[in-house]
């Protein structure tokens, strides 16, 4: 509508200036012409207040409205230019455009503020999304290891011979001849020797000093304390000339138990093989002793347990018999006892020894007691 109007007062312009060229007096041609002045600059500001609008409407950034900002504000935008050309009019036209002036200044400032703080709002909402930590990310945890199957087997029977009353004793690796063999009634020349062929070292005297072959060694050092009774348990390492197979290693850990009290019997040497298989293996599995030899035990039995495959029921590990070994036991030999100093008229006591590795195979049916000693995460994580 205004559009039309300007259209109508440029071409008046046109005739006022043909009018103008006929002799009009100059004060009429002067108010004619700053009524057409005032007309057009309105309608300037109308046109300038659409564009504006839309262009700051348009700004996709706050960069892009702070250059529409300028442009629309700025010392040479039409506004500007607009303010400039007022200076020339009469004071009442002067009034109005500048009213008017002023009011589409007012409107483009709150427009282009508006704008700046929905476009800052979403610019932040969108930095904030480029930078947001993503606290829900499952990462992959710091992988800690844990016992070996060997040393958690150990720590668990320890616990079990602790809770009946027994302490548990250890002893050095590289034992003497003395210690290791003599003391437990071997002497040199004793056929039993040949079971435990073993590694001497090369200190002192030939074949005088090795790595010992059993636990054993442990209770003659417990026995030569003097400190009686005695119940104790002594794990630890041993080592024999062995080939690895699935049910031998040149390296393994026993655990052998000794008693020496007054009036121990056979009967309790039974009982507690009997407490021990249960509490480890649990109430299915039992034990039974068969007639065996050792030098150091008499008289000497090998101690079987329920066969941890079947239960019993026979299957090819037992032979179909039910039954596998698991460690050899006896009573203390009084030849043992006189050679630590112990009156064996007064006192008697038994001891047992088994391997430590053995006890965690059947428990868990491990197939092949070399796995134990592959490091094989695979296999070793399972327990
Ligand atoms: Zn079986």
């Amino acid at each position: 509508m205004m559009n039309g109007c300007g259209d109508g007062n440029d071409m008046e312009m046109g005739a006022v200036s043909g009018q103008s060229q006929d002799g009009l007096m100059s004060r009429e041609k002067s108010a004619l012409e700053g009524l057409v002045e005032k007309e057009r600059l309105l309608d300037e500001l109308f046109k300038l207040e659409e564009e504006a609008s839309r262009a700051i409407a348009r700004a996709s950034s706050s960069k892009a409205l702070a250059e529409t900002a300028t442009a629309v504000l700025g010392k040479r935008s039409t506004l500007s230019t607009i303010h400039r050309q007022v200076a020339s009019l009469q004071p009442e036209e002067r009034k109005e455009i500048g009213q008017r002036l002023n009011e589409v200044r007012q409107k483009l400032d709150e427009l282009i503020a508006e704008k700046r703080e929905s476009l800052s709002a979403h610019e932040r909402e969108e930095q904030l999304e480029a930078e947001r930590m993503d606290l829900t990310e499952i990462t992959p945890s710091f992988l800690r290891g844990h016992l070996h199957l060997v040393t958690l087997t150990q720590m668990e029977l320890e616990d079990v011979f602790v809770g009946m009353g027994y302490k548990v004793a250890e002893g050095p690796e590289i034992e003497t001849d003395w210690y290791n063999f003599e003391a437990l009634n071997i002497p040199p020349d004793h056929p039993a020797r040949g079971m435990w062929d073993t590694f001497y070292l090369e200190v002192g005297e030939p074949e005088s000093v090795l790595l010992r072959t059993h636990t054993s060694p442990v209770q003659i050092r417990l026995m030569l304390e003097g400190e009686l009774p005695i119940y104790a348990v002594a794990p630890g390492k041993c080592y024999r000339r062995d080939t690895a197979d699935a049910r031998h290693i040149p390296i393994f850990h026993q655990i052998e138990g000794l008693v020496v009290d007054r009036g121990i019997t056979f009967g309790d040497l039974a009982g507690t093989i009997e407490t021990f298989t249960t509490a480890y293996f649990g109430p299915r599995i039992h034990s039974r002793l068969r007639p065996s030899y050792f030098p150091f035990t008499e008289p000497s039995a090998e101690f079987e347990i329920t066969c941890t495959i079947c239960t019993g029921k026979g299957c090819r590990t037992c032979s179909d018999t039910g039954w596998v070994e698991l460690g050899g036991c006896g009573m203390v030999d009084p030849a043992v006892f006189s050679a630590v100093g112990i009156d064996s008229e007064e006192w008697s006591g038994f001891a047992f020894g088994f391997g430590i590795e053995r006890c965690a195979q059947m428990r868990h049916q491990i197939a092949d007691l070399r796995a134990l000693i592959e490091n094989d995460i695979r296999f070793l994580e399972q327990f």
